[in-house]
């Protein structure tokens, strides 16, 4: 028996995953393997990027969101400053698809933290965190959760108001209304913001009461064009977007039935995020304004593929994957919307998904990434979005390493190898089906190292794309990760990307040369490439 088969089957040299390595200190997996605790700040910047929301294979969204706040909750106590400088900089990074899970944390944080971390979440965190009207009013909804409207809260969230100049919060309160169950007048009601500035005074007073001014400043003007629009259902859709155009009111400002003509979303396109471009195409599609041969849609394919306009509108790799996933299969998700995708968008999309994430140059690094493809893999919803399981994601990701860097190869696993052949020439969308077709099946993290030693491959970098819900090999993940190393002589590195919001990993906290990333942080492709150029 060759010395691989004994490691293979843990003969000699390994202990089995569902037993914890002898004299380390490890936790049991949801899966009954035994693994690594997650450093504590490393476990909050998983929950501030991928979230609760979908749950896992092994935990409903309510038992995942129950074990983070717990967890969030007992460090906001114990670090909370730590904890608050993380909401802070993942926040403002741009780092995570969704901003919730941070506006969430600031929320427990402003509730549970010492005092002066949370009169410091209330202050610069409320101001960092919560950049939009929208971004506050969800905060509203959460921090009752955590603490009273006491007179600290009342005043910072007044304060928040009042330091953005009168024009952008005009803008802020008629583009988002309601949100998470407030409105502004509700938070009005609770923080009761006043000022001695006419113009402001007369914005506070549309916001409280919706008293229109009698001669509204220019500032003010956005106030009287809401109101004439939702009065001009007479007109036709010309006018209409002549209105649009000369008013500058948002998308969300309009009657809804001014957004089923084209002529209104032509006269919107200039000013529309990046974002919110990605999240309408199927309605531009839907409503003719993007066809095949539309000069509409030649723009909107420009504003696509643009990667410097891309990363300063801080597009998440997500938020591309989803339009991708979403607009291709010409369906919408819960509704009976159907249309029929414009080839050239669905190219465009694939082409901005690499470009979302940070941009590294090749390092060089020989490098395998491992796939875990397992069953619990592919259950759950990827930061909620329908369809996107962990193995989707992580294949997509896996892709474009495969694209940006020639070192880069990739191997699948599960209970054993699996193929699943990943070239740069694929399409995203080709990935994917690749990815879902896959079989369920039980999990070993130790088959990337195997394969790289049966197949005598040379690795300086190993990726590991998994929940670290490992159960089923005869050896430890970094078992094989030091014989790969011993039989070698390379001084091989681990990365684990995280892709579930657990607080496991098979990555070993005493090893300087294995790392934790979260996976689908827009960071995480540069992250790798730091550690892969650190020198040991
Ligand atoms: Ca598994």
């Amino acid at each position: 028996m060759s010395w691989l088969r004994q490691l293979v089957r843990g003969r000699t040299i390994g202990t089995p995953q569902s037993a914890p390595l002898p004299e380390r200190t490890q936790v049991r997996n949801a899966a009954g393997g035994y693994v690594f605790a997650v450093a504590p700040l490393d476990r909050v910047d998983r929950f501030l990027i991928l979230g609760s929301e979908g749950g896992t294979y092994y935990a409903t969204e309510r038992a995942l969101t129950i074990d983070n706040v717990t967890h969030l909750a007992a460090l906001a106590r114990s670090d909370g400053a730590a904890v608050l400088d993380r909401v802070i900089a993942i926040s403002e990074s741009g780092r995570a698809p969704k901003v919730s899970p941070a506006i969430f944390a600031l929320a427990l944080i402003a509730g549970l933290a010492d005092d002066a971390t949370r009169a410091r979440a209330l202050d610069e965190g409320l101001r960092r965190v919560c950049r939009t009207a929208s971004h506050l009013l969800e905060f509203c909804s959460y921090v009752e959760q955590f603490r009273g409207w006491g007179r600290g809260l009342r005043r910072s969230v007044a304060a928040w108001y009042d330091a953005r100049p009168v024009g952008d919060l005009a803008y802020q309160v008629v583009k988002y209304r309601d949100r998470a169950g407030f409105t502004h007048r509700d938070v009005f009601r609770l923080a009761h913001p006043r000022t001695a500035e006419a113009e402001r005074a007369a914005l506070y007073a549309w916001i409280a009461r919706g008293t229109l001014p009698d001669t509204p400043a220019p500032s003010l003007a956005l106030l009287g064009a809401r109101a004439t629009a939702h009065a001009a259902v007479e007109l036709d859709a010309e006018r209409w977007a002549r209105i649009t155009r000369e008013s500058g009111l948002p998308r969300e400002a309009l009657p809804s039935a001014w957004l089923r003509e084209p002529a209104v979303w032509e006269a919107l396109l200039p000013t529309l995020g990046t974002t919110a471009l990605l999240r309408n195409l199927a309605t531009l599609t839907r409503v003719g304004l993007l066809t095949p041969a539309a000069a509409a849609t030649r723009t909107v394919v420009e504003r696509l593929t643009d990667s410097a306009r891309l990363r300063a509108a801080r597009v998440h790799p997500i938020a591309v994957l989803a339009a991708l996933e979403t607009y291709r299969s010409g369906r919408g998700a819960r509704g009976r919307s159907t249309w029929t995708p414009v080839p050239a968008i669905v190219d465009a999309l694939d082409a901005a998904f690499g470009h979302a994430f940070a941009s590294v140059e090749p390092t060089g690094a020989r490098t395998l990434i491992g796939l875990d493809v397992s069953g619990s893999m592919s259950c759950g919803e990827l930061v909620g979005v329908p369809g996107l399981t962990p193995r989707v994601g992580a294949a997509a990701m896996a892709l474009t390493h495969v694209r940006t860097d020639a070192s880069v190869r990739t191997m699948a696993f599960s209970g054993g190898f699996v193929e699943l052949p990943i070239a740069a020439t694929d399409s995203v969308a080709t990935i994917v089906r690749r990815t879902q077709n896959l079989p369920f099946d039980r999990t070993d993290c130790a088959l990337p190292m195997l394969y790289a030693l049966e197949h005598r491959l040379a690795v300086d970098l190993f990726v590991i794309y998994t929940d670290s819900e490992t159960w089923a090999g005869a050896v430890h993940p970094i078992e094989a990760l030091r014989t790969y190393r011993e039989r070698t002589g390379i001084a091989a590195k681990l990365v684990v990307v995280g892709m579930t919001a657990t607080g496991f990993t098979i990555a070993d906290p005493d090893d300087a040369g294995t790392l934790d990333v979260v996976g689908f942080d827009a960071a995480a492709p540069a992250l790798i490439a730091e550690f892969a150029r650190r020198v040991a």
